[in-house]
């Protein structure tokens, strides 16, 4: 019988370097990269390892990574403690390229040729598991807001954003970058900036700047429907410059709104804190439950 308390058994070790160069890899391919698919390869394996050591112990935890793509960040991966690795990757040429990693990982590394957006990683790794990803930056979005709407089934992600983008997953209220993305995502997660990258880090560069965020899901995030909020912040922050009595209008009556949850009618939405924005929701939930729309 085996012993519940034991310890997961270590990963075995793996060599990032041991295999040929990523760039040798990309020739041997012919792996130009597409600019539809978001491809930006990071080609510096000492940068990849940084990345993949940034998201933390992954002793006893499976790394779900979006688009290996030549696989320098997968490589990193496998020399974490991490038991498995599970890549997904929609683009086919890069299943081929990354046989010899699968076979180098001694049955670690499974590739999933899938869209990662019509992709549920609960389904192809149990708990506990953590995504760690240099993602795609043209669905970068809505992947996010995918796994935030079910953070609580990851220890955390490791995601690099276009920089433009994790500024806002940061911001706080009161700053320019501070918008409903900022609201949704730290409702669900403590998000934090772990380091920036320039554009010359990649090949082909990109035109911005990019920084990696670290997402950790909150112990206790305020009660909220995610529609409601959606549609609350939706609406703050579809008319930013304009107060809350004027852009929640559409909600119904938004001065009594407010009122009930202590918001001054005349603050504008990035005057509004996480916490706000929830009771502002659970405030609109409350009159639909009282108001069911007529069947
Ligand atoms: N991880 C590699 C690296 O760091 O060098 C490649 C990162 S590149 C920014 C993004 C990767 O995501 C590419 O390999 C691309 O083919 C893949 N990709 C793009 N859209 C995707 C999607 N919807 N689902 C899965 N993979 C996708």
């Amino acid at each position: 019988m085996t012993d519940p308390t034991a310890l997961p058994a270590p990963a075995p070790t793996f060599d990032p370097h041991a295999l040929p160069p990523l760039r040798e890899v990309i020739a041997r391919f012919g792996l130009d990269a597409k600019k539809s698919m978001g491809q930006n390869f990071l080609l510096d394996l000492n940068l990849t390892g940084r990345i993949a050591r940034s998201a933390g112990s992954m002793t006893g935890i499976t790394a779900i990574e979006v688009g290996p793509g030549p696989g320098g960040l997968t490589r990193a991966l496998l020399a974490t403690n991490a038991p498995r690795v599970i890549a997904i990757e929609r683009d086919r040429r890069f299943i081929d390229a990354l046989q010899d990693v699968v076979e180098a990982s001694h049955g670690r590394l499974t590739i999933v040729e899938a869209d990662a957006l019509t992709v549920d990683p609960e389904q192809l790794a149990p708990a506990p598991r953590a995504i760690v990803a240099n993602l795609p930056y043209n669905v970068a979005t809505p992947l996010l807001l995918g796994w935030l709407a079910r953070i609580e089934a990851y220890v955390s992600l490791t995601l690099m954003f276009q920089k433009e983008v994790a500024d806002r997953l940061v911001a706080k209220p009161g700053s320019k970058a501070y918008g409903r993305l900022s609201v949704i995502t730290q409702w669900r997660a403590d998000a934090r900036v772990l380091f920036n990258l320039p554009p010359r880090a990649f090949t082909p560069p990109p035109k911005v700047e990019s920084t990696v965020v670290q997402l950790v899901p909150r112990a206790n995030p305020e009660p909220a429907e995610w529609r409601i909020l959606e549609k609350v912040t939706a609406a703050a922050f579809g008319q930013r410059r304009k107060m809350l009595r004027q852009s929640l209008k559409s909600l119904g009556d938004a001065e009594a709104l407010l009122e009930q949850v202590g918001i001054s009618p005349t603050s504008r939405a990035e005057e509004v804190d996480v916490a706000g924005f929830a009771a502002l929701a659970r405030a609109v939930q409350a009159r639909e439950a009282a108001n069911p729309p007529c069947p």
